[in-house]
């Protein structure tokens, strides 16, 4: 079993419905495939990067337990954000759902990530550090982590981001999803 932090972040309404069902939705659907959620963050209102204009996102990040190589992992992340109404779009564009494996069990792979490939698997996420909507949730779940190649704790990390850090907000506490959702 290996354990991952996996990122979850919505702003549109999609088949599941609005971005807070949508979460919800996902993390039940990533039970029922061999995901064992053991930890959900609080959930958080995040100003949109990219400078595009677009509605504000809900994020969190789950810690979880799975017995599947990272690019199955991947592809499951990949057909629950089709199925939730995802379709291939601008890069910073809004979507339903977006799920993207932070960290599977301190794993390097695809490093130095510069060059970004669709559909290459790069571990840890090649942006996850440098988002403050990813590593302000994180700490919730993994208060220690510390990045596997950076070898910088979330909170040196976080502590870079000053400006954007302002612009993540705890809406809900780690109830918004329900026990049974969560697994715990
Ligand atoms: P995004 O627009 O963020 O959903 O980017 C998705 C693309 O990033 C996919 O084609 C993935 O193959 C690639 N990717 C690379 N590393 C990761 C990762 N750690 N988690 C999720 N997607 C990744």
């Amino acid at each position: 079993m290996s354990a991952v932090l996996i990122s979850l972040g919505a702003n549109l309404p999609g088949a599941w419905g609005d971005p807070i069902r949508t979460l919800r939705q996902a993390i039940a659907e990533l039970q029922t495939r061999h995901v064992a959620v053991e930890h959900a963050s609080a959930l958080y209102e995040t100003e949109p990067l990219g400078g595009r204009r677009q509605s504000h996102y809900l994020n969190a990040v789950v810690l979880a337990k799975v017995n599947v190589a990272p690019a199955a992992l991947l592809r499951t992340l990949k057909q629950l954000e089709r199925r939730a109404g995802r379709r291939l779009g601008t890069h910073w564009g809004p979507r339903p759902l977006d799920l993207d494996i932070v960290d599977f069990g301190g794993r390097r792979y695809g490093w130095p990530a510069g060059v970004r490939h669709r559909g290459r698997l790069v571990l840890p996420h090649p942006e996850a550090h440098r988002r403050a909507f990813v590593l302000i949730p994180l700490l919730d779940v993994a208060p220690d982590w510390r990045h596997p190649v950076l070898g910088v704790s979330a909170a040196a990390l976080l502590a870079r981001l000053r400006s954007q850090r302002r612009g993540v907000r705890r809406v809900l506490d780690s109830g918004w999803i329900l026990c049974d959702e969560a697994g715990s």
